[in-house]
């Protein structure tokens, strides 16, 4: 008999042989419909493996990441069969399952393939798939390997850098091919498939190498889910921030300029400096004191922090001055600086904790195919903040950052998040710098404050850095996308690095602990993430503009222009679009630019000193008529609705 642990730490016992799937059938019927991959000890496994060991096992469905993984992974083992059958004689490489869906890298050798081929290639896969082929493993030596894709270069290649006796193949159907596992039982549960595009991929991502065609593809067990990813993509593509920022004049990107560098359009920076206003009267709140550094810094600085020696051969190169040897480096991060503001002047315990914002604009070179749109770019603001303080100090302080970081998500309706908790791995001890007995306090530290707030968190061993634990906030989007935002990194590296110290209670020096935190991560990246978030519809509070004046003809323009100073009187961001069109075309532009309030402004409304109201996406409804006193404090509702004091 052999002991299984599952996940819920419960211990069931089974003769030796015993199958995931059978297990699965132990439990319920129904999980052993739904199970489609497993884990055993840490390694993925077949649900037709049998086991021969006590262990840990892990069921999947499709609702894991890990049942998709080998759904799609299995997946393109079919369409690599279809591609065959289909273009003979082209050569497989490699197949792997992505985040969404999979690909194959295909030598297509004469065979053209194109967006017309893909209805095709999607119904014989689905053929194949009708037919349950299972999944089998088998392993192979060296030698039948190469014997097996002695006409194929790149598997031959693959095959030589494995060692004789890791080597096997995945059969299924007809089609065999080099693989290390984690299959679904059968073709069945395929039941919708798309091939998305095709793209070059360069063999093993060298561009020295050749060029093959990467087949991308997704697949699902119903067709229901098909149509929904499908739709969420359309979704996705009318809310792309780059598309968005366009529309709505935000921002612009200029190659005289240069790639990666955007240009913030007065819209934009309004909506950047509205944000910014934002945090840092949150921050005042939270006793963070504003500080400004330069946007360069000698190269030394950077040798001192240590990001010279990580960063500095792949990034911006040192400016030279015409003074002989001076070299400066474009800021890739604030830190540095603010350890050299707390070194301005000696501390005591009694002074601590320090905290430090800027909005501290960086550079970091990204080669040109990586870059893409706000959220990789070459220059970005950070809404950074550091905060020095006594270990004991630590507990307390990242509670407060989760405070904050949480009342940003909430005011930008960031409602759907998780956190991961970044620890040591314990088998691992020299990986670390600082001592034992504060990496614990600080770990603990976060896991309490993560407990305390209620946070649905996981503890991940072995993430975190080598100078210090952290805790990652996830956060997904209206589309269900994931978006990592507002890092808390605890750090006892660049306190050492610096010699930041404090004068204790015992009189003696200190190093303080120093705790690196960006809530919306930089301005750019968040702003993209808002967008496609939202859609362009901003909360009303963060509006660049709120309302929009529409008058019917020029006969109102002199009321149309007393309703803007009211509203502005008030502290309304409106604009009155008095232009010479027709109120069709008008209700159209400023339902594309987003407004959220259009009012518009003819002969009752200036003979009742009303507004007539017309609220973004509501076209069907009727406009309501109210004063305009009764607007403001719609507004002003509203407003508070959406953010709320920190
Ligand atoms: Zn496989
Ligand atoms: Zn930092």
């Amino acid at each position: 008999m052999i002991k299984i642990t599952l996940p819920d730490g419960s211990v069931r016992e089974y003769a030796s042989g015993v199958t995931p799937h059978n297990v699965a059938l132990s439990i319920s019927e129904g999980l052993a419909r739904n199970v489609i991959s497993a884990n055993f000890n840490g390694t993925t496994v077949e649900t037709t493996t049998p086991l021969t060991t006590d262990g840990s096992l892990t069921l999947y469905t499709w609702n894991d990441a890990e049942g998709k993984k080998a759904f799609w992974h299995s997946t393109s083992h079919v369409m690599a069969q279809a591609l065959q059958e289909m273009y003979p004689g082209i050569k497989l490489t490699i197949g792997p399952a992505i985040e969404n869906g999979f690909y194959y890298d295909v030598d297509f050798g004469e065979n053209k393939i194109s967006e017309n081929d893909f209805k095709a290639i999607e119904d014989r896969i689905l053929a194949i798939s009708k037919e349950k082929h299972e999944f089998k493993m088998r392993s192979a030596t060296k030698a039948e390997a190469l014997e097996l894709y002695k006409d194929n270069e790149y598997k031959t290649e693959l095959i030589q850098n494995l060692e004789d006796g890791t080597i096997s193949f995945c059969d299924h159907a007809t089609f065999t091919d080099l693989c290390r596992g984690g299959h679904i039982p059968n073709t069945g549960i395929i039941k919708a498939v798309k091939i998305l595009s095709v793209a070059g991929a360069y063999w093993r991502g060298d561009e020295k190498n050749k060029q093959l065609t990467r087949v991308y593809g997704i697949s699902f067990p119903k067709q229901k889910d098909l149509t929904e990813y499908l739709e969420m993509i359309e979704e996705a593509k009318r809310r792309d921030h780059r598309k968005l920022g366009k529309e709505l004049e935000l921002f612009h990107f200029s190659q005289r300029v240069g790639q990666g560098l955007p240009l913030w359009l007065p819209k934009g920076a309004a909506l950047r400096d509205r944000l910014e206003q934002f945090l840092r009267k949150a921050q005042k709140k939270a006793g963070y004191e504003q500080v400004v550094t330069p946007h360069i810094g000698q190269k030394e600085l950077y040798v001192t922090s240590g990001h010279y020696a990580k960063y500095g051969a792949d990034s911006f190169q040192p400016i030279h001055t015409p003074a002989e040897g001076e070299e400066f480096l474009l800021k890739p991060m604030n830190c540095p600086h603010h350890c050299e503001i707390y070194n301005a002047k000696p501390w005591s315990y009694k002074d601590l904790p320090k905290r430090y914002a800027e909005f501290g604009t960086v550079y970091r070179y990204e080669q040109s195919g990586e870059l893409h749109g706000l959220t990789r770019v070459r220059g970005f603001t950070q809404d950074d903040a550091h905060i020095f303080c006594t270990p004991d100090q630590l507990d307390e302080e990242f509670k407060k950052v989760i405070d904050l970081v949480l009342y940003v998500f909430g005011s930008l309706g960031f409602e759907n998040f998780t956190a991961q908790v970044s620890v040591r791995d314990l088998n691992n001890p020299d990986k670390y710098i600082g001592n034992v007995e504060n990496w614990e306090k600080a770990e603990n530290a976060i896991i309490s404050a993560a407990k305390d707030k209620g946070l649905n968190y996981v503890v991940e061993s072995g993430e975190a850095a080598f100078y210090g634990p952290k805790l990652d906030f996830m956060v997904k989007d209206a589309l269900g996308r994931s978006w990592q935002l507002g890092t808390i990194q605890v750090d006892y590296n660049l306190p050492e690095r610096f010699d930041l110290t404090y004068k204790g209670s015992d009189d003696k020096l200190h190093r303080p602990v120093m705790i690196h935190r960006a809530p919306f991560g930089s301005m750019e990246r968040f702003i993209a993430i808002l967008l496609e978030h939202t859609g362009g519809h901003f909360p009303l509070w963060l509006m660049p503009e709120q309302v929009i004046i529409l008058s019917l003809s020029e006969k109102y323009e002199k009321y149309a222009k007393k309703v803007l100073d009211l509203l502005e009187n008030h502290e309304i961001r409106a604009k009155l679009d008095d232009r010479n069109e027709t109120i069709g075309k008008k209700i159209r532009e400023a339902e594309l630019q987003k407004y959220p309030f259009m009012l518009i402004i003819g002969e009752d409304e200036e003979n009742n000193a009303t507004v007539s109201v017309r609220k973004q996406g509501e076209s069907g409804k009727s406009n309501t008529s109210m004063k305009i006193e009764e607007f403001v404090s719609l507004i002003e509702e509203e407003v508070s609705k959406t953010i709320k004091q920190f």
